[in-house]
């Protein structure tokens, strides 16, 4: 699959080569799907249910999360979660707060079509919102995070490992974040940081100014950390 990727696909500006699956009709690489479903079949035989709450994002996607969390349509939240309702008018500030729990547009692993956000839908409540939040793997999903840590230790999770964990960079950890590492590779040997700022330069993105001077050193906080 390497030799087809285009550099433009680890940034989410290429959907050549994705495909949609069911039940969720999302998009990912065949190579994902085909372990999803051995994936989703092994979590059936010990009682669970996967569903996958996200999967590709484009990096359009992306950059509407971005601006709309800046402008405040989108609720902007603390590192513990906690909503803040006081203006921000500094950028940096502004930036940084975003990306507790936001990633770079251009830069987020689901651009890369080899990420899943996942819940185990057997527990769910009727009339339930999934958040994805770090209480929920700690209350309705906990078994089932067990479960997968379980299977990732003993090698048995299809090669879906997770990467947001603590002690890397400085994302937030995220147990239902999964990665599908050797799809993965392919995309990171492709990421280009120099081709983010033209993409930045060009774009209508909030606090432009302020990404554009500090990218560099954003790469090592929030995106290097998590290339394994
Ligand atoms: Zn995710």
């Amino acid at each position: 699959m390497s030799d087809v990727l285009s550099v433009l696909a680890s940034h989410g500006l290429d959907e050549e080569g994705l495909v949609s699956f069911s039940p969720e009709n999302l998009l990912l690489r065949p190579s994902v799907i085909s372990a999803l479903a051995l994936l989703r079949k092994s979590a059936s035989l010990a009682g669970f249910e996967i569903r996958v709450e996200s999967a590709y994002r484009s990096f359009d996607r992306q950059l509407s999360i971005w601006n709309r969390k800046a402008n405040r349509e989108l609720p902007l939240l603390d590192k513990t979660g906690a909503l803040i309702t006081r203006a921000i008018d500094d950028p940096e500030e502004l930036m940084h707060t975003i990306l507790i729990w936001s990633a770079l547009p251009g830069a987020s692993r689901h651009h890369f079509g080899t990420e899943i956000d996942i819940v185990d839908a057997s527990v769910i409540p009727l009339d339930y919102e999934v958040q994805l939040t770090p209480e929920e793997c700690n209350g309705i999903f906990k078994s089932f995070h067990d479960w997968l840590s379980l299977e990732i230790a003993l090698g048995r999770s299809f090669d879906f490992d997770r990467v947001f964990i603590p002690g890397r960079g400085l994302i937030r950890p995220e147990l239902w974040h999964l990665s599908h590492l050797p799809s993965a590779r392919a995309l990171q040997e492709r990421f280009d940081l120099e081709l983010l700022k033209t993409l930045y330069a060009k774009t209508d993105i909030a606090c432009k100014e302020v990404l554009l001077s500090q990218l560099d050193y954003l790469a090592k906080d929030y995106i290097y950390p998590y290339f394994l």
